[in-house]
C-alpha cells in the first residue's frame, strides 16, 4: 500500500509506528503520524527555507514541535511501551488521513505521495487530534494547500530527487515537467537576442496606473514617462531582467511581447534562437 510513497513519507509512517509504540497505543493515531511528520519534515522545512522559499505554514519551529509533543504527552495516552517490532495497525482516522493524502497528491498531479500530502491529509481529518494541534499552531488546510500548490508549481516536488526530475536554472532546482510545459507553449515564437532596456510608459495622472502602449501619448489623461518601466521577468523562471545587474540580467531573448532570460532560452530551446546582436 505504500509503493507510491516517497522515501520520506515512508519514514513518516515508520516513525509514527515507533511513536505509537512509545506511547503504548494499540493503534497508530493521527497524532503519531504528526509526530513522525515533524521528525521528518523538520529537516525538509529547513531545506525549503534554505532554498529561499517562504513557506511559513509548513515551517515548524522548535517551539511548535515542543508544544505539540507536550500536548500529545499531556493527553495522557501513555500506556505501557510496546516493543517496536509489533506491527501496529492504523486507526480508522489515520487510514482516512492516508486516503486524503493520496487524493491531495492526485489533485496536484503527483504520482508520488510525499510528506506535503500527508500534512494535507492530517489537516483534512478535522476531527483528528493532529488537525486540532496543527490548527492551534496556526497551520490551516486552505492556506497550506495553496502554499504547497504554489510552491510546487515553482520549484517542483519538495523531494525533487524522487520521482520528479529537476533542472537547474540560475542555480535553483526546477521541476522539469513544469519547464517542459512552459517551453512547449513558447516554442511557437521566434526569439531573438537583445539587451533588455527600460520601457517608456504612459502613466494615468489620476490613478497612477501604467499603460504600455505609448501611442495615445497626446491623451491628456496620461503623461509619458521615458524609461518608466525598469524591470521585467523571465516568463519561465521569473529571473529579474534589468539594466543594473550585469549581463546575466540584461541579456535576454524576446518575441516582441515576452521575455526569456538567456539561460532559459539557450538551455531549453532545441533550435538555438537566432541572434540579432
Ligand atoms: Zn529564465
Amino acid at each position: 500500500m505504500f509503493e507510491r510513497y516517497t522515501e520520506k513519507a515512508r519514514r513518516v509512517i515508520f516513525f509514527a509506528r515507533y511513536e505509537a509504540s512509545q506511547y503504548g497505543s494499540p493503534d497508530i493515531e493521527t497524532e503519531h503520524l504528526l509526530l513522525g511528520l515533524l521528525r521528518e519534515d523538520h529537516a525538509l522545512s529547513r531545506r525549503i527555507l534554505g532554498a529561499g522559499g517562504t513557506f511559513k505554514d509548513l515551517v515548524f519551529s522548535e517551539s511548535s514541535i515542543d508544544v505539540i509533543r507536550h500536548k500529545i504527552s499531556e493527553r495522557g495516552m501513555l500506556g505501557e511501551k510496546l516493543p517496536t517490532s509489533v506491527d501496529l495497525p492504523l486507526s480508522n482516522e489515520s487510514k482516512r488521513v492516508l486516503a486524503y493524502a493520496a487524493e491531495e497528491a492526485e489533485s496536484l498531479g503527483h504520482r508520488h505521495i510525499g510528506t506535503e500530502h500527508l500534512l494535507l491529509g492530517l489537516l483534512r481529518e478535522k476531527k483528528g487530534f493532529a488537525a486540532q494541534l496543527l490548527n492551534e499552531e496556526g497551520v490551516v488546510l486552505k492556506r497550506s494547500r495553496g502554499n504547497i500548490a504554489e510552491w510546487q508549481k515553482k520549484y517542483g516536488s519538495a523531494e525533487e530527487s524522487e520521482g520528479t526530475e529537476s533542472v537547474a536554472i540560475h542555480g535553483q532546482a526546477w521541476n522539469l515537467d513544469y519547464v517542459r510545459a512552459q517551453t512547449k507553449t513558447l516554442e511557437k515564437f521566434a526569439w531573438s537576442k537583445r539587451e533588455w532596456k527600460p520601457l517608456d510608459v504612459l502613466v494615468e495622472f489620476e490613478t497612477g496606473r501604467i499603460f504600455f502602449d505609448t501611442n495615445p501619448s497626446q491623451d491628456p489623461r496620461f503623461k509619458l514617462v521615458p524609461d518608466g518601466w525598469t524591470r521585467d521577468w523571465c516568463v519561465i523562471c521569473g529571473w529579474e531582467l534589468n539594466v543594473y545587474g550585469g549581463a546575466e540580467h540584461f541579456t535576454v531573448y524576446t518575441n516582441g511581447r515576452q521575455w526569456l532570460c538567456a539561460e532559459c532560452c539557450e538551455q531549453f530551446f532545441a533550435s538555438k534562437p537566432e541572434s540579432n546582436s
